[in-house]
């Protein structure tokens, strides 16, 4: 392929919500060079919400999961190339080379390579029956290994090892969940809904095992047979699913002079270190100043909103992403949905009654709202998003009362932020 400078491609690098978003984006917003995005996957750009829920339980089927059709990238002029990994990028140069060895010249580049499963490194690991969940393709293996499993150890108490513990379990598995830390969800939830989604668990029949190492896996003919934990204990499974984190992948930018620092370092509008070289999705950790923390979001809406600022930097039209972050979790009949960031020491208040799996959480910090936790509460979900963005202060005890009406004090409300 040969190309002018003038007319070089933008080339996107990672096929999935953040490369598609950017892409997207960029033709909505009046972008009119050509656009190809690479992916190393053999599949076009899916939605991975279901892989670790419809796709376990048989309610969502492949053909269900494609985020567009074949004619939307035709009609976009956006070109899908698949199954092909970037093994070298010169950003100075503008080029990057393929694994088949072509050679291809970019004029804007972004990298929107996401995050690996991480490995577990333990005795056992390799046996058959081990399953890390984090591609369709995986996601695949794991469902075909449940149809006939009959007891399934998870490790990890995330998001995505809590959601196939729901999904095995509604299909009739017995499960267990084993997290080293000293409650579920640790890294993304404060103790008190790390306790609610503990409980719900059990009551559903999951059996949870918190602060518990594995020393490694045991098999029995090549096919794993049970865990055996730190303190020699052994829990027989047929099916053991990895949910124990992901590991972003920086190291192609890295390798090509970036700064990487968990994640490829980028500002609110997917700028990274180099020049016309654009960063989105789980693998971008973004500085909201120079100097200040960096976040790493791995969510579908952070992967979208950063994509779409990113998108609007080749129109010359900069817009940073400043939305409130949010995502959501399935598992059984429950729906939490998560607004903001919450913090240690942020005040908790409690809106609604637990027992009833109907109710939210609203962290104040120095007396706004910073963050929500809704369970099947959706109304105030979209409502707390609202409250975060707009700096919103009120009373614990107007949030505490569940019939307070949030959208007349949302309305009512003149703030500094919103006004
Ligand atoms: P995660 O949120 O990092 O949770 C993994 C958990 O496993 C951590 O608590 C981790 O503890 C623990 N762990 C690590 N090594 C372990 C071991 N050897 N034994 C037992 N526990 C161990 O990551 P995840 O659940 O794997 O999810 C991966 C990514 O997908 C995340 O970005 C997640 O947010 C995303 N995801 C999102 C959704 C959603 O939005 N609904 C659903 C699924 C997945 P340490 O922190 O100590 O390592």
């Amino acid at each position: 392929m040969t190309r002018t400078e003038k007319n070089a491609p933008l080339v996107i690098i990672g096929a999935s919500y953040a490369g598609l978003q950017l892409a997207s984006s960029a033709r909505e917003l009046g972008f009119e060079e050509d656009i190809l995005i690479v992916g190393d996957e053999p599949h076009p750009p899916y939605q991975r919400p279901p892989l670790s829920k419809g796709l376990l339980t048989g309610k969502a089927t492949v053909d269900q999961l494609w985020l567009r059709s074949p004619e939307f990238y035709a009609q976009k002029r956006i070109e899908l190339c698949l199954g092909r990994r970037v093994t070298a990028l010169d950003p100075g140069a503008r080029r990057l080379t393929l694994d088949d060895g072509t050679v291809l010249e970019h004029g804007w580049l972004a990298l929107t390579t996401g995050a690996r499963a991480r490995a577990l490194p333990l005795p056992g690991a390799e046996l058959d029956g081990v399953l890390p969940l984090r591609t369709l393709d995986d996601a695949l293996r794991v469902a075909e290994a449940a149809a006939s499993a009959r007891a399934v150890c998870v490790i990890g108490g995330g998001f995505i090892g809590l959601e196939v513990a729901a999904a095995l379990r509604t299909r009739g598995a017995e499960v267990s969940v084993i997290e080293t830390q000293p409650r579920l969800l640790a890294r993304s939830m404060p103790a008190l809904m790390s306790a609610f989604v503990e409980n719900a668990h059990r009551q559903r029949g999951v059996e949870v095992l918190t602060g518990r190492g594995v020393r490694g896996l045991v098999g029995a003919h090549g096919r794993v047979a049970a865990v055996e934990l730190a303190d020699g204990q052994r829990i027989d499974c047929d099916l053991v699913v990895l949910g124990v984190g992901v590991w972003p992948n920086g190291e192609l930018a890295r390798d090509a002079g970036l700064t990487v620092d968990n994640g490829i370092v980028t500002d609110p509008l997917g700028r990274t270190s180099a020049e016309r070289v654009l960063a989105a999705g789980d693998v971008a950790a973004v500085a909201s100043m120079p100097g200040a923390p960096r976040v790493r979001h791995e969510s579908i809406q952070a992967a979208t909103d950063g994509a779409r600022a990113a998108a609007s930097l080749l129109v010359d039209k900069p817009r940073p992403n400043t939305a409130v972050p949010w995502f959501w979790s399935d598992q059984f009949e429950l729906k939490f949905q998560m607004a903001g960031v919450a913090r240690e020491g942020d005040e908790a208040v409690v809106r609604g009654e637990p027992d009833s799996a109907r109710f939210s959480v609203f962290y104040l910090r120095d007396g706004a709202i910073a963050a929500a936790h809704s369970v099947n509460r959706p109304g105030e979900h979209l409502l707390s998003r609202q409250l975060i963005a707009a700096g919103a202060r009120l009373a614990p005890e107007t949030l505490a009362d569940p019939d307070s009406d949030l959208k007349a004090a949302l309305a009512a409300m003149v703030t500094p932020a919103a006004a």
